[in-house]
């Protein structure tokens, strides 16, 4: 059985026995149903984007008031012109709730999203406080008592009245929602939204523009909590501020992580036990521990502490682990036909693609790079040298837009690129690795570098979860494993990119990098920690790359690697060119023998 059939076969064992279940286990059931879908929003926010937020509960709450508020107030009835008590109503409180909740987090994330670290979250704290109060301080919304009579929904005529009927509707949602999320997950935009748990860098340099994405996450979360609010109103049939705090906001992010995080069924799992354990708490320990205090919340953590403790990847990993002992993983479908991918002219050999002209940085009184004149041409290998500290990986930043000279200038393919984000730089053509690997350990090296050709492809949200855009998906995975294969990582394609070994994770990173077929390769410490072999195999393919047309700069410390695949070779030290030529001028340079035996790093003599 495949997992496929196994989910579809559990969503119909729950179909058929919904009309014969028990009231008790249906009502259970429905608010699953309906915390899951808040859990999930998290799950995308939290484990999945890596950004924390305690104020979900805020977003929960003014779906519920959008929708209580249009159906029992006469005049919110003649304001969108319907007579009050019209059973369209709800449907406008519906999309008011979302448009409220969507222009809310679109400021709020506007604001908080820019904070990082503790910041974020304490951030979140405070606007999930500010809404809760807000919500039992306007007159309008019922003040502390908040406002009764909302009434049931009805859909094509049917009034949901009963749990069971309404329910019906909950898990339709949270299944529609699990489906759209998984397909956007497994798309072009979901590996960009993977991308920004590992920090904002590596996922600019791939052109994906964080800032937005985290916004849209965010948004995305808060719609779906407001979705779940709508639906808890005309369950509950009124709303007041209590359930709307801090407290359930707190818990909402518990059933995300103890679930597991990163898994969109791990919020399913997380919301149905916590609600479990409230409930069972709440009936079992007073006539254990007595009605005189409040023991349920204080067992409640420590149980939470202790799963955390066990397992601190959620419970959803160990169980799809149990379960995948038994289940065929489904055959892989190549009958999509691939689409084209958006395709660059590589420049004219010997053309100058980028150029630094009197690039200076200064950190504080350090000035690590010092006029430092550089370009690199089209089908040749520019190999960048020198001590450790010289300002190496200075430069590349400076050169590759993460970072902004001081003074001078930097010039991609002839354009001017004073000011520009390394978003820019890479849509221009620039590819880049990184000296410290970034790369998303725990998924595959075939999503970690299908990410490089993010800039490529162009489906959007709605239609990767509308599974709109196969074909475009079909050609970025070939082009991602076309590029694995030739820089010789086939037999680990499918296999954790995390698990690979230091020297194969560079290699990661310079298929991701080709996968975005740039003009220009910037490569910091390509062959550190690579075997010998592997070594050579990387001078190959590079001298290949070069061949093709491609411009490449390398910083290497191994100068038998360097001189070997180098057509010139410029020398930094501290900060400064101090020289510039064929590897045989720079091996006998006196200053680059000076500095590199003089010093302490003495790569040449060795
Ligand atoms: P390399 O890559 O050649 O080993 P780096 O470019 O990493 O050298 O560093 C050059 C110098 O600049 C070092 O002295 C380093 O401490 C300093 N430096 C690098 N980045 C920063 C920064 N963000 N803030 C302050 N100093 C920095
Ligand atoms: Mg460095």
């Amino acid at each position: 059985m495949t997992r496929r059939r196994l989910t579809l076969l559990a969503v119909a064992l729950l179909l058929t026995a919904w009309g014969f279940l028990p009231e008790f286990t249906i009502t259970m059931l429905n608010y699953i149903g309906l915390y899951a879908l808040v859990a999930v929003g998290l799950v995308m926010l939290t484990g999945v984007g890596g950004m924390t937020s305690f104020g979900q509960a805020a977003f929960v709450g003014l779906g519920a008031y959008a929708t209580a508020w249009f159906c029992t107030v006469p005049a919110a009835a003649n304001l969108v012109g319907l007579a009050p008590g019209s059973s369209a109503l709800p449907w406008i409180g519906l999309a008011a709730g979302l448009l409220l909740s969507a222009a809310v987090a679109w400021c709020l994330g506007s604001v908080t999203l820019r904070l990082s670290g503790h910041y974020l979250p304490l951030g979140t704290i405070a606007w999930g406080l500010s809404l809760y109060f807000l919500f039992g301080n306007l007159e309008f919304l019922g003040g502390h008592t908040g406002i009764a009579g909302v009434p049931a929904l009805s859909l094509a005529g049917i009034e949901l009245r009963s749990v069971r009927e309404l329910g019906l509707l909950t898990w339709a949602v949270l299944l529609l929602t699990l489906w759209a999320l998984h397909n956007l997950l497994d798309s072009r935009e979901g590996r960009a939204i993977r991308a920004l748990k590992t920090g904002r860098v590596m996922a600019e340099s791939m052109g994906v523009d964080t800032a937005r994405y985290r916004i849209k996450v965010f948004v995305l979360a808060a719609l779906l909590a407001s979705l779940s609010g709508w639906m808890y109103a005309h369950l509950q049939r009124f709303v007041n501020p209590t359930p709307f705090n801090l407290n359930i906001g707190i818990e909402y992010l518990f059933m995300a992580v103890v679930g597991g995080a990163g898994h969109l069924w791990g919020a399913v799992l997380g919301a149905a036990l916590i609600t479990l354990m409230k409930q069972y708490l709440q009936d079992i320990l007073p006539s254990l521990l007595g009605s005189s205090g409040n023991f349920e919340v204080i067992v409640f953590g420590l149980l939470m502490l202790l799963v955390l403790q066990r397992f601190s990847e959620g419970l959803w990993p160990n169980l799809a682990q149990f379960f995948n002992r038994y289940l065929r993983s489904a055959p892989l479908r190549n009958n999509e036909a691939a689409g084209r991918l958006v395709a660059r002219q590589l420049p004219e050999k010997g053309s100058i693609v980028l150029n630094a002209c009197e690039v200076c940085k200064r950190f504080g009184g350090l000035l690590a790079n010092s006029n430092v004149n550089l370009d690199v041409r089209a089908g040749e290998i520019h190999a960048l040298i020198g001590p450790n500290g010289a300002g190496k990986s200075t430069f590349f930043n400076l050169i590759s837009g993460v970072d902004d000279p001081s003074s001078g200038s930097v010039s991609l393919l002839g354009s001017d690129m004073r000011g520009r984000s390394s978003r820019a730089f890479a849509a221009s053509g620039l590819g880049r690795t990184f000296q410290h690997v970034r790369i998303l350990g725990n998924r595959s090296v075939l999503d970690n570098v299908a990410l490089g050709a993010h800039l490529r492809a162009r489906s959007g949200w709605i239609a990767s979860m509308l599974r709109l855009d196969r074909s475009e998906e079909a050609a970025l995975m070939s082009e991602a494993r076309r590029q694995i294969e030739r820089c010789g990582l086939g037999p680990q394609t499918d296999e954790m990119a995390g698990s690979l070994a230091l020297g194969q994770q560079r290699i990661v990173e310079i298929a991701r990098a080709l996968a975005g077929q740039p003009s220009v390769l910037l490569l910091d410490e390509p062959a550190a920690g690579l075997p010998y072999l592997d070594k050579q195999a990387l001078g190959q393919l590079l001298t290949q790359l070069r061949d093709e047309g491609l411009a490449i700069l390398v910083v290497e410390h191994d100068m038998e690697f360097v001189m070997n695949i180098a057509s010139r070779i410029t020398v930094l030290e501290f900060g400064q060119v101090i020289a510039h030529g064929s590897p045989a001028e720079v091996q006998v340079n006196p200053k680059v023998l000076e500095a590199y035996l003089g010093g302490v790093d003495a790569e040449l003599g060795a």
